[in-house]
């Protein structure tokens, strides 16, 4: 069999083995293992990297336990605006959307941004507007809330800090999941998707919306997916910055995405991490914070997941 490779994440942050239950990690670890398999599945069966990371972006967001979908976290004014990206590494294709609060998966509409429509980007009501010419599932707002999204937010509310998920009383965690593949053709992708940071103000637009910055696919280079404070991944072009490193300074997908996450985020006053994975399959997951929800599978190993340090 030729060659695949999948990672995926479900946010970095502080995420402490002595603040978690047994049940709550038994609860990520099942998640992220039914997100894994549902992408390695289409990946061992010939699919394409783009179908793969579609689907496990999709079971993530349909998962409670992720800030993404169902179970985003709440802007200030208590509702939800939810950003998404995709890129498929061959021929460098692009979709993403911005401020969405009617639809189910916001992957999904983002594909088909990519594949039906002559453009990129979609900001909020027009996003919406095409999701329903293309038959994209719309729901309403409340369907996203859970009750502990809505305590993290009421915690927080009057304060002027935002904060990044997974977070009980700390401001260090995010929420965020994505995932990159190499698929047995050789093509590359990457999908991310969020429901930003708690008690942003509205309209605030973060990383994974922004190709280049929460989301980079390059046929021949690398697929990477973003999780992090948002702000300072758009302003270092994360992901693209790992791309670069490797296509122009000639590094490995591990150099890369290591410089990105210990020197030039943390100098920056930034924290979180990425994955990736490279044109030969190698997969790299750092992240500078205490944890970081992730798993990874290829042809040649089983699953793997980890959530600590
Ligand atoms: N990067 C996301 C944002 O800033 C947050 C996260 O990764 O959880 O919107």
């Amino acid at each position: 069999m030729k060659k695949f490779a999948f990672a995926l994440h479900g946010g970095a942050g502080t995420i402490l083995k002595s603040a978690m239950t047994p049940e709550k990690e038994k609860a990520y670890r099942n998640a992220l293992s039914q997100a894994l398999s549902a992408g390695e599945s289409i990946l061992k069966h010939g699919g394409s990297a783009i179908d793969a990371v579609e689907k496990a972006v999709i079971e993530m967001e349909n998962s409670a336990l992720f800030n993404a979908g169902y179970g985003s976290v709440f802007t200030h004014d208590i509702s939800h605006e939810l950003d998404a990206s995709i890129m498929d590494g061959n021929g460098r294709r692009a979709g993403a959307v911005a401020g969405i609060k009617r639809i189910k998966n916001p992957i999904s509409l983002c594909r088909k941004i990519m594949d039906k429509s002559e453009h990129v980007f979609l900001l909020a009501e027009g996003a919406e507007a095409f999701a329903r010419e293309e038959g994209e599932e719309l729901v309403p707002e409340s369907y996203y809330s859970t009750d502990s999204r809505k305590e993290q937010l009421l915690k927080i509310r009057d304060s002027l800090k935002t904060q990044l998920d997974h977070a009980d009383d700390q401001l260090k965690k995010f929420g965020t999941v994505g995932a990159v593949a190499l698929d047995t053709a050789g093509n590359l992708g990457a999908a991310t998707s969020t429901g930003g940071i708690t008690n942003k103000r509205f309209s605030r637009v973060g990383d994974t919306a922004i190709i280049g910055s929460g989301t980079y696919a390059e046929n021949g280079v690398c697929a990477i997916s973003s999780t992090g404070w948002g702000e300072y991944f758009i302003r270092c072009v994360a992901a693209y910055e790992v791309a670069a490193l490797m296509k122009y300074g000639k590094m490995s997908i591990e150099d890369a995405a290591g410089k990105l996450i210990n020197e030039t985020i943390p100098e920056m006053g930034g924290d979180g991490g990425v994955i990736g994975v490279d044109q030969g399959g190698n997969i790299t997951m750092p992240f500078n914070t205490e944890g970081m929800y992730r798993a990874k599978v290829d042809s040649e190993s089983g699953p793997q997941i980890y959530i600590y340090r």
